[in-house]
């Protein structure tokens, strides 16, 4: 397995690979790598002759007062994981060497970025979509996967990917979970032992919703004062940030059930930030 940390070195790396006629398969993260992170590179794996990761903790995607200095770190731990699963190479950049002082082009996908966590985290998006599209043009991946945990930045990667030509193929991966349901994500680990309990109750609301709208008895209003009457019952959850029910394509909040419905929730507990949602449909 490879490691490089310099930007033109890894655009060389990858050019010689095309040139060979190498598919290049390109898995985004910023690291402490759990099992979600790892379906997405069995995947990539199974689907390209070459599988990049990139870990990379991008500070443009972290407002003033968020989590960027203590978000978790464990290079040598995600190494060993990367080792076992085949990762061809890891792409290490340094902060400097993404943003060096004289940087100036941001990237902003419009309306998807404002709504939901885009409310809450503003700047947030413009930061991801920089740093996948610098990604990309560094990598030039074949095929570039991310995970459905993260809905909302899979619709504004796709719509730049459609929007400026970028000739990739983008992959969605499904929400892998712990055994109580509970989505993984690194932010998991500053959950202290109560509210790590207290979480599960994100995706046990998401399941009580999908019921409540799969039974076809209630009306929308209804459903969601009960979703969040739900997420109220636990203290721990200091604030609600959202949790609804919106259109997959635009998110909106629905006011009538579509074929497609977004069901999304972002609380906060302790020192962490949660979000999770399912998708249903219906007929
Ligand atoms: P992150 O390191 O949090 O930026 O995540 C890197 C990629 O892993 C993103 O595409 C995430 O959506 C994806 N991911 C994170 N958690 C999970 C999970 N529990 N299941 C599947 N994919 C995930």
């Amino acid at each position: 397995m490879e490691i490089l940390r310099i930007p033109k070195i890894m655009q060389e790396t990858s050019k010689r690979h095309i040139q060979k006629g190498k598919t290049i398969g390109f898995v985004p993260t910023m690291g402490a790598l759990h099992n979600g992170h790892l379906s997405l590179f069995k995947r990539a794996r199974e689907e390209n002759d070459i599988v990049v990761a990139s870990i990379f903790v991008n500070p443009t995607q972290f407002g003033p007062n968020e989590d960027f200095d203590k978000y978790p770190r464990d290079i040598e731990g995600d190494i060993e994981k990367l080792r076992t699963i085949n990762v061809d190479i890891v792409f290490l950049p340094e902060t400097k060497a993404m943003y060096p002082d004289n940087f100036l082009t941001f990237l902003y996908v419009e309306k998807l970025s404002e709504k939901l966590c885009g409310a809450f985290r503003p700047g947030h998006f413009k930061g991801v979509a920089t740093v996948v599209n610098k990604l990309i043009n560094i990598i030039k991946p074949h095929k570039i996967y991310f995970g459905q945990k993260d809905y909302q930045q899979c619709l504004i990667i796709r719509k730049m990917i459609e929007d400026l030509n970028i000739d990739t193929e983008m992959i969605i991966c499904p929400t892998i979970r712990e055994k109580d349901g509970l989505a993984m994500s690194s932010r998991n680990a500053y959950l202290k032992e109560k509210e790590r309990v207290a979480s599960a109750l994100i995706y046990k609301t998401l399941v009580a919703v999908s019921d409540l709208i799969k039974s076809n008895k209630h009306p929308l209003p209804k459903i969601k004062e009960q979703m969040l009457n739900m997420l109220k019952e636990e203290p721990l959850f200091s604030e609600i940030q959202y949790a609804s029910i919106y259109d997959t394509e635009t998110l909106e909040e629905l006011t009538e059930l579509k074929k497609n419905n977004l069901v999304a929730i972002a609380v906060k507990i302790g020192d962490a930030r949660l979000i999770d949602n399912i998708i249903i449909e219906i007929n």
